[in-house]
């Protein structure tokens, strides 16, 4: 069994956070556990918490379609994975104790699975990762260093779908730069850089655990 799978095992059972009470299922992650690529977002809905994947219905098809025509790729190539992993009821926002309960399991990922650029999809999945109060309409159109990785915000999609088409072009347009970053790594990148969320990622990849804040690390 991968470490990963060892992982997933473990989130399986867990009863960390409130959220475990009202959950089907755990959702974990899914696709290609060597992604080069990873997108994160907030936490599993209705239909992901039946189907135990993350980004199904008409949000995950559109994710799905742009990945495909802007990539090439399909999401079995890539790995998707929500900051949070247990759907909260009635499909509010997660809270904070919440959100530092599974942080945890997102950072193990994201070192177990290596990726080379993490596309965060909306505002929740932006702020947690960021450690920003700045809307997505503000942060996205950059890219940021995040520890060893490249990070890309965009819309979430059903942001995206309720937004109508400059919303898509504009994630369309994320995508692309997502797209030109793979094969590369952050440049000049300190051994690590912490988030205010207080967790981050070392030059390794390596989860650790810090306790200050530092600025957003926007990239040229
Ligand atoms: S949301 Fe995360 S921390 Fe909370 S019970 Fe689910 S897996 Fe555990």
């Amino acid at each position: 069994m991968s470490a990963l799978d060892e992982l997933r095992a473990a989130a399986a059972g867990c009863t960390r956070c409130a959220l475990a009470a009202g959950r089907t299922q755990v959702v974990f992650g899914v696709g290609d556990p060597h992604a080069a690529l990873m997108f994160v977002g907030e936490a599993p809905g209705y239909h992901e918490d039946l189907q135990g994947a993350p980004f199904v219905g008409r949000s995950g098809q559109l994710l799905d379609r742009l990945v495909r025509q802007e990539l090439g790729v399909d999401r079995s190539q890539c790995y998707i994975a929500n900051v949070v992993k247990c759907r909260p009821p009635g499909n509010r926002d997660p809270r904070p104790e919440e959100i530092a309960a599974c942080r945890p399991y997102l950072d193990e990922q994201v070192h177990l699975i290596g990726p080379q650029v993490v596309v965060t999809l909306g505002n929740f999945a932006t702020r947690a990762l960021l450690g920003t109060a700045e809307g997505i309409s503000r942060a996205r159109g950059k890219s940021y260093r995040f520890g060893s990785v490249h990070l890309v915000p965009t819309y979430h999609p059903a942001a995206a779908l309720r937004g109508g088409g400059d919303m898509v072009a504009e994630m369309r347009a994320d995508l692309v730069r997502a797209k030109a970053l793979l094969g590369s790594r952050p440049s000049a990148t300190p051994d690590h850089v912490p988030t205010p969320t207080g967790a981050s990622i070392s030059t390794r990849g390596e989860p650790v655990r810090g306790d200050h804040a530092e600025p957003l690390q926007e990239e040229p």
